[in-house]
């Protein structure tokens, strides 16, 4: 029979991207916890002092090799966006560990055509895709296929442009010619559990992006003496806190989003999820992404953000707002809700 207590349960994490807060989230929900690192990591989460164990292997890709270690503690592993990258969508569909989160959402996230159909499913507004250079008409932005962190994309206003471009980044590999929105980026931060069925808006965020934030810094003259390509490595994370008008439309975004994930998958997608956007002048949120998991950008909120402070009367980040879900789970016998 399935334990309905915690203490048999350790959770488990790779030690980066948002690991700090999921394992600290865990002990405040008093589980024992688990990390996985490398020798170079491993300070770190030593340094913080919330992990009870840990697992050290030379490199992340080879996170495979000790599963069965996970298995034979009775771990719950919590993905995040390094976890998933480590281990690639092929990987993580395969893993045997008990894992939080719905796995077969992942091929719809990780693959542009499926994640499309899926958001304009739900009714989202969607920059528009250029089938071919000839097409565009106005600004575009080109992104090639895992351009890490946004580096190497590039804006082009027309086809001329577009070619001159490709021919510059040296590539004509695997890329997408979106329209280019011009509004502030926004990052939503929601959590959909299961057992209660209820959608929470834990944060938001806005991303701090090396060399786009930057630009602006020096004096338009310059910024033209300089010919620099825009690129938008991301180096952390800003908090934000959205005009109260706008809620009810997020919300809805996110209801719908979750909504439509169940007739596309099994579960459906559960647990922290993150649309990424651009809001115009006119207040159209324009979704470019959605990823199916927890997001670095809830980071500065370890200790809960204005939104979970009107929830909870505790500090709720979405690390630990993972571990209430498994811990209510466990306890209520209905583990299997929770697991993907
Ligand atoms: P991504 O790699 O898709 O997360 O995009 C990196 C950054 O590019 C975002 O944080 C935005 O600042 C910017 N960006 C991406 N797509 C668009 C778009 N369609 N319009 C305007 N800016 C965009």
């Amino acid at each position: 029979m399935t334990s309905t207590n915690i203490q048999d349960y350790k959770i488990a994490t790779m030690g980066s991207h948002t690991a700090l807060q999921i394992l600290k989230g865990a002990k405040d929900e008093g589980f024992q916890t688990l990390c996985v690192v490398t020798p170079k990591t491993r300070p770190v989460y030593e340094h913080y002092g919330m992990v009870d164990e840990f697992i050290e292997i030379d490199h992340y890709k080879n996170f495979c090799e000790i599963e069965q270690q996970l298995i034979d503690k009775n771990c719950i592993a919590i993905p995040h966006g390094s976890f998933v990258s480590y281990l690639g969508h092929e990987c993580m569909k395969n893993l045997k560990c008990m894992h939080y989160g719905t796995k077969g959402i992942l091929e719809w996230e990780s693959d542009r055509a499926m994640e499309r159909k899926w958001l304009l499913k739900a009714g989202l507004k969607l920059p528009k895709i250029f089938k071919s250079p000839e097409e565009i008409d106005r600004a575009v932005i080109i992104k090639f296929h895992g351009a890490k962190g946004g580096s190497g994309y590039f804006i082009a206003n027309n086809p001329k442009e577009f070619y001159e471009g490709l021919a510059k980044y040296g590539r004509d590999d695997d890329y997408v010619i979106q329209e280019y929105i011009v509004g502030v980026p926004m990052y939503v931060h929601y959590f959909y559990s299961p057992l209660t069925k209820e959608l929470e808006i834990m944060s938001f965020d806005k991303r701090y992006e090396s060399n786009a934030d930057s630009i602006g810094r020096i004096a338009a003259r310059d910024q033209l003496a300089a010919d620099i390509q825009t690129s938008y490595t991301i180096t952390g994370n800003i908090p934000l806190v959205v005009r109260e008008s706008l809620l009810p439309m997020l919300y809805e975004m996110g209801e719908n989003t979750v909504k439509t994930s169940q007739d596309l998958v099994g579960k459906g997608l559960f647990g922290p999820f993150c649309l990424e956007g651009i809001m115009d002048t006119n207040l159209n949120f324009y979704v470019f992404e959605i990823s199916a998991r927890i997001v670095a950008g809830t980071n500065p909120f370890i200790n809960g953000s204005p939104y979970t402070a009107l929830r909870y009367d505790e500090p709720m980040s979405t690390g630990r707002r993972m571990a209430r879900d498994i811990k209510q789970g466990i306890e209520s016998g209905q583990l299997d809700k929770i697991l993907g």
